[in-house]
């Protein structure tokens, strides 16, 4: 493995006891993990390649907790990860072995429901369903939906910008949470955004959403819900082409149409799904689209027939409607089981994420398939068509000596190549240690330098999850560097880190 994380502090390490002890004094005892048998669970996200068991585990329960362990930690120079469900994909929850982890996994209360301004405020532990099932009972719903969502906590989904099935129509988080309450790395608590979609001041919230734990620990969230819509209809098309699928996504965007989701399944994907819970898949196709209308329901019919209409113009083989729900949860079960059906093609795999604009779909996969040839490792795909949102897995076996570095090149490569076509090195998953070598990439020195700006703003010392997103972290008083004529630095009366 060739990822470099920032070399532990030995004297920090040696501290541990200290610090645990301190850290109870904050918490209640059991509410502290230091014995390294109960610190193994901690030790990996999502990301499992890579593993290092966290200095030490807390559990807080209140916020006021966060800001004394926040507080101690700065005054202190310990470093602090913190940590949601552990089911990242880019390693952002990855622990250091001289760092605190942070576990939010006891904030876990919704603390209030408003249907009149259809808002939820709720602790970062809620999983993402669990909101969604907290307003069900009055026809609400809570709209981003991971496939990680029975799991995942929306304080994560906050670090992340997560996404889903359904953003195309609805939005990522970034357009789902209207505020939050933060506690700084000093352990200053602050308010940002609020409970209306344009609240005064900055758009700090803008920033705070996809900050992959890097500004400030999220400790209440408020999001939108949304009334669910009157009808949901499905169709499953299957094309001879990869092409002819992609431009089937290209023209029907383009007709003025958002589904409420549009994903894409290629061949080897198609096969290990329909293997997996035989729900009717075509096997002769080349590529396979789920798109999803929802809405009332003259509208929806009237749209599927649209999408049918741009379908059977691109050459679609075969297409169903579904004509009820069990029909249309049918179609997207093989979508949903996807990922642990190719988990059955290999003993590993690696779940990539990159963006693309849609028009370069059909190229994109064809060069995929090429560098699948070369590198000799299987790619399956399974995608957020509608979002150009890509989702290779590269199938691998982590007994054979350097498959799991041939996957993680082939992986980097892949990155390249959207960032080449005019995309972005990730949708939904982050960059955190995975993709943070890769920034470089996509972005300048000025770019990155800007962006690290934003970090010293928030953590000057760069205690909060360090090693994580940028590929090299400056110290803030470097950044701050500038030309000083004749002992005048412009703007003497601005701070500097
Ligand atoms: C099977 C599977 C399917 C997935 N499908 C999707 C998908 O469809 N779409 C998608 O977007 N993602 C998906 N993911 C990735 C993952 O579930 C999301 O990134 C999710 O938002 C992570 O949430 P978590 O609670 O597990 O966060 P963690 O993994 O614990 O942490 C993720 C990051 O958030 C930070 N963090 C966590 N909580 C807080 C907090 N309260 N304050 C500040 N920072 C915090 C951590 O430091 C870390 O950087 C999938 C993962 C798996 C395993």
């Amino acid at each position: 493995m060739s990822l470099v994380m920032p070399k532990p502090d030995e004297g920090t390490i040696a501290r541990r006891a200290e610090i645990a002890a301190v850290l109870r004094s904050i918490v209640s005892a059991d509410s502290v993990i230091d014995d390294p048998a109960r610190l193994r669970p901690y030790e990996s996200d999502g990301l499992t390649a890579y593993r290092q068991p966290p200095l030490v585990v807390v559990l807080p329960e209140t916020t006021a907790q966060i800001s004394a362990i926040l507080a101690w930690c700065h005054a202190n120079a310990v470093k602090v990860v913190p940590r949601g469900s552990g089911t990242s994909l880019s390693g952002g929850a990855l622990p250091l072995a001289d760092a605190v982890l942070l576990g939010l996994s006891r904030f876990n209360r919704v603390l209030d429901i408003d249907y009149a301004d259809r808002i939820a405020v709720v602790q970062p532990g809620v999983t993402n369903l669990a909101v969604t099932q907290a307003v069900a009972e009055r026809g609400f719903y809570y709209a981003p939906d991971p496939s990680s969502q029975i799991a995942c906590s929306i304080g994560g989904n906050v670090a992340e910008n997560s996404g889903g099935v359904h953003c195309l129509k609805y939005g990522l988080t970034t357009n789902n949470v209207l505020g939050a309450e933060i506690v700084l790395m000093d352990g200053e608590i602050v308010r940002i955004g609020g409970r209306q979609l344009d609240p005064a001041g900055l758009d700090l919230i803008g920033i705070v959403v996809g900050s992959e734990g890097l500004l400030g620990v999220v400790t209440e969230v408020t999001v939108r819900i949304l009334p669910k819509p009157e009808i949901a209809r499905a169709l499953l098309i299957g094309f001879p082409t990869v092409e002819s699928a992609g431009q089937c996504v290209a023209d029907t965007i383009a007709a003025g149409i958002i589904p409420a989701g549009m994903e894409m399944m290629d061949a080897l994907a198609i096969k290990a799904a329909e293997d997996f819970v035989r729900v009717g898949y075509p096997l002769d196709v080349a590529a396979l689209l789920i798109v999803e209308l929802d809405g009332v329901a003259a509208e929806c019919d009237h749209l599927i027939e649209e999408v049918a209409a741009i379908a059977r113009a691109n050459g679609a083989v075969s297409l169903r409607i579904s004509q009820d729900e069990p029909e249309r949860m049918a179609f997207w079960a093989g979508r949903k089981a996807a990922f642990p059906a190719v988990g059955r093609l290999a003993p590993d795999y690696y779940c990539m994420d990159g963006t693309i604009p849609r028009r370069r779909l059909p190229e994109v996969l064809e060069r995929m398939a090429a560098l699948s040839q070369a590198y000799g490792l299987g790619v399956a795909n399974v995608f957020h068509a509608g979002d150009g949102n890509l989702h290779p897995l590269i199938l691998y076996d982590a007994n054979i000596p350097g498959q799991l570095e041939k996957a993680e090149a082939f992986g980097s490569d892949i990155l390249r190549l959207c960032v080449e076509v005019g995309g972005v090195l990730t949708g939904e998953h982050g960059v955190g240690v995975e993709k943070r070598d890769l920034m470089p990439v996509m972005f300048s020195e000025t770019d990155l330098a800007h962006q690290q700006r934003v970090k010293c703003a928030f953590d000057p010392e760069l205690l909060l999850n360090p090693g994580k997103v940028f590929p090299q972290l400056h110290r803030c008083a470097e950044l701050g560097r500038m030309h000083v004529h004749r002992g005048q630095v412009p703007f003497p009366d601005l701070p500097r880190f």
